[in-house]
């Protein structure tokens, strides 16, 4: 193995990027050393660089959604070997908060994020704690397995958990970008029925029905709810996903729900919620929940759906580019260009 690698490197100063030469970390006791095969490039690396995310460190290597094989094992590792294919987490518990002290770790109140907290994997290698890692099963793709730490389980678990979507529920889907298509997708397999995805975009929308859309409508479509009540056949949505998180979309999520229905907001904005009035709201016992991120173990029950063949993200793979052209990358995610759902970097 080399001494140095290629990384990206970001600069907190002046909110920089750089591809540079770093040194080849080994790893610590408790952790591995992880050649990266694929690294996705997710909005919240562009939140660091634009500064809507705050810095953490002075400087640190980008990239949190990785799949790659663990070519050395530091010293106290158990259970992995040379060779192993696997899934970083994109986080780990600080082990010093008061949930970790109670052992609540996956609650932790300061979890420490990859490429936030400490270096990511827009780099050659990548050093992981055993703890967080998950094997990759043999008939899954490493590229398809990169998209699994992030932009599918947080969908996953808003369907799973947050929502528990189950068959023969109503759902709808407002903002079919990356997280969008994913909630169509898982859930579909969840039993959802009808699954109705909405947004303004035409393409966007072409995509969602190739992956398992039953139906699409446009979001500005002034008869958007009688459309709804007629493809559901009057039964309205049982579960509304808004994957925007702005006010219109999540207005239009609460309106569209059944009596007892659930509306679940993904979006990330700084505005007020608007649910509408409380007569309609309380008359109807309609519910808003807020959902974030999702649980360790999701990613593993991900792998097994990819390998069984309930799930396929070949349409998630947007565009694969080496490392020497990450700017590039992160500049047509940022603009929208071909709508992408996930740009992965081959280091
Ligand atoms: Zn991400
Ligand atoms: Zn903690």
């Amino acid at each position: 193995m080399t001494e140095t690698m290629l990384a990206e490197r970001f600069y907190a100063k002046d909110h920089s990027i750089h591809l540079e030469d770093v040194p080849v970390p080994h790893p610590g006791p408790g952790n591995v050393l992880i050649e990266v095969a694929y690294c996705g490039i997710c909005h919240s690396d562009l939140s660091l660089i634009n500064g809507t995310f705050p810095a953490q460190l002075p400087e640190v290597t980008q990239g949190h959604e990785a799949s790659g094989t663990i070519v050395e094992v530091g010293v106290g590792v158990t259970g992995w070997k040379v060779g192993d294919r696997v899934i970083p987490s994109a986080g780990r518990p600080c082990f010093t908060c008061r949930k970790c002290r109670r052992g609540d770790f996956a609650n932790c109140l300061h979890l420490n994020l990859m490429a936030f907290a400490y270096d990511g994997a827009w780099a050659k290698y990548h050093e992981a704690a055993a703890t967080g890692l998950t094997k990759i099963p043999e008939n899954v793709p490493m590229d398809q397995a990169a998209l699994l730490a992030d932009a599918v389980s947080t969908p996953y678990a808003a369907v799973v958990h947050t929502a528990q979507v189950h068959m023969g529920n109503a759902v709808a889907v407002w903002g079919v970008g990356g997280v969008g298509t994913h909630l169509v997708q898982l859930a579909k397999v969840a039993g959802g029925v009808p699954v109705i995805a909405i947004d303004l975009n035409d393409e966007v929308l072409a995509r969602a029905k190739r992956v398992g859309a039953d139906h699409v409508l446009h979001s500005d479509d002034p008869d958007l709810m009688s459309k709804i009540e007629d493809l559901t056949h009057g039964r309205m949505i049982d579960v509304a996903f808004d994957a925007v998180g702005i006010k219109p979309t999540l207005r239009a999520a609460v309106d569209s729900l059944d009596v007892d229905g659930k509306a679940v907001s993904l979006g990330l904005s700084s505005q007020d919620i608007d649910a509408g009035p409380f007569m309609n709201f309380n008359l109807q016992r309609k519910r808003v929940y807020g959902h974030l991120g999702y649980r360790g173990q999701d990613i593993g029950v991900l792998a097994e759906m990819l390998s069984y063949h309930r799930l396929d993200l070949s349409e998630s793979i947007s565009e694969v580019i080496p490392l020497s052209e990450i700017k590039r990358g992160i500049q047509d995610l940022e603009e929208h260009r071909n709508n992408p759902i996930r740009i992965l970097v081959k280091p």
